[in-house]
């Protein structure tokens, strides 16, 4: 494609006389105008490639404009473009038949949403009708969406503007050794201090006003913190000993990720309700949903569901979802996921903290890997501050400028950059990405003390 600067200035100046931004101050941003996308690369008006480390936000994991993905689509809207949700319709039958397949455990029954928030706003609203009672626990360090429920259950920083004491949740620490809440020293000890703390906060609580405890299997924005072995078996025990509804929030973590299916076959546990969305189809049209089980499903047998949503399992997202499903299986996505984890992205990643003094702790699995960037490897103290804005955040932000100038673009949060890209990324184009992060860490490395 031929640069054209001229078509770029206009595309931007179009955006910013009337696009309002995501959480962002609308007069302090400078959104990049793109010019188009194939796989893992995507292009600007300037004539500068990327090559996307963040899947979009995390959600295009079979890359950007997959010819049978685009072309299921285009068959879709000349069929059929859409039908309201109370109806039959072949195409949404067939994803949530696909879907189930796949899901663990008896979680058999789909709801459709739009996207992620959605879907955890109506897994609560299930859990909360099925045990009659009103409050939800859920994790610091995470992030569940951005709709009234949704963000209230965020542990970080973008729940404070919109935190409201009547949305019932209380928040507790889940297991992350490098930064401990526990003062733990083994993955052991971790499980062990925080199923204590998780059941501790249950009785104080009250264990009969908790409908639910809702975790991300991996938490994904807030750091990628791989549970260690016993700790959602632990909740899980939990939930069954108190009666409390088990929420898993695979919307990040789900359809291939974390080179599984869904994260929760890693961990051998089985929730009653899992969220979705994101990768169920690559995000080429929104779609999210609750995989819900038969026990929760059991209580709207005869008693209605009350609630619901115009688009619910719209026959071009579902029809998106059925075409990414067969892609990933034909193409095997899952397993190479898995592949890139144990042979590329994880040894390649841990060869950069080896040799990089702003690298403190690598986790992760599959294509979902995080490195914690610190001031000093011994301290641990993290390269920015929670929450740093402006001045206090120059170190990121140069290190994802030096990112950008190598043709990558990185996924930032915080202290944390996560190498987060399609599934199907090939070999060599991860260890080009990984290049590029080795040039950007340099520039980190110069902030450490
Ligand atoms: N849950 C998790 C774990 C997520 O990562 C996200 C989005 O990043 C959401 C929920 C919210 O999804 P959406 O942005 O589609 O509403």
């Amino acid at each position: 494609v031929e640069p054209d600067p001229q078509a770029g200035a206009a595309v931007k100046a179009a955006d910013r006389a009337h696009v309002f931004h995501s959480w962002s101050a609308q007069g302090l941003i400078d959104p990049l105008a793109v010019a188009g996308a194939e796989g893992s690369y995507f292009w600007d008006y300037d004539g500068n490639h990327y090559l996307d480390f963040t899947s979009g936000l995390v959600y295009t994991n079979i890359g950007y404009q997959h010819p049978k993905v685009v072309a299921a689509i285009q068959e879709q809207a000349g069929k059929l473009a859409t039908f309201a949700p109370a109806f039959a319709i072949d195409v949404r039958s067939e994803a949530a038949r696909l879907i189930a397949e796949r899901t663990p455990g008896d979680l058999d029954k789909i709801f459709f949403t739009n996207g992620g928030a959605e879907a955890v706003e109506n897994a609560v609203r299930m859990a909360r009708l099925h045990t009659g009672r009103p409050k939800v626990l859920s994790a610091y360090r995470s992030y569940h969406g951005a709709t009234s429920t949704a963000i209230n259950l965020t542990g970080d920083p973008r729940r404070w503007p919109s935190d409201t004491a009547a949305a019932g949740v209380v928040h507790f620490w889940a297991p992350y050794l490098y930064r401990s809440a526990f003062y733990a020293t083994t993955e052991a000890e971790e499980t062990e201090r925080a199923l204590a703390h998780l059941e501790s906060t249950i009785a104080f609580e009250g264990p009969q006003t908790i409908a639910a405890i809702i975790l991300e299997t991996v938490p994904g924005t807030a750091g990628i913190m791989t549970p260690p072995p016993g700790y959602l078996t632990g909740v899980r025990e939990l939930c069954d000993k108190y009666g409390i509804v088990f929420i898993l929030d695979e919307v990040m973590a789900g359809f291939g990720r974390t080179g599984k299916w869904f994260a929760a076959e890693h961990f051998d546990v089985v929730p009653d309700l899992m969220t979705f969305a994101k990768g169920v189809n690559s995000g080429y049209v929104p779609l999210g949903g609750v995989a819900i089980s038969e026990k929760i499903a059991a209580t709207f047998d005869t008693r209605p569901y009350p609630g619901g949503l115009t688009y619910s399992g719209h026959p071009l997202a579902c029809a998106a979802a059925v075409a990414t499903i067969h892609v990933m299986e034909d193409e095997k996505v899952v397993e190479h996921a898995a592949h890139l984890g144990e042979h590329v992205l994880g040894p390649g990643l841990r060869d950069l903290a080896e040799r990089h003094p702003s690298v403190g702790e690598v986790r992760g699995m599959g294509a979902f890997w995080a490195l914690d960037l610190v001031k000093n490897k011994e301290t641990r103290e993290p390269l920015v501050p929670y929450n740093a804005a402006g001045e206090a955040n120059a170190p990121m932000a140069a290190f994802g400028a030096a990112a950008k100038k190598n043709g990558l673009w990185p996924f930032i949060n915080m202290n944390r950059t996560h190498a987060v890209p399609a599934c199907n990324i090939s070999e060599a184009e991860a260890k080009e990405g990984l290049a590029a992060l080795d040039a950007a860490l340099s520039v980190a490395d110069e902030h450490t003390v």
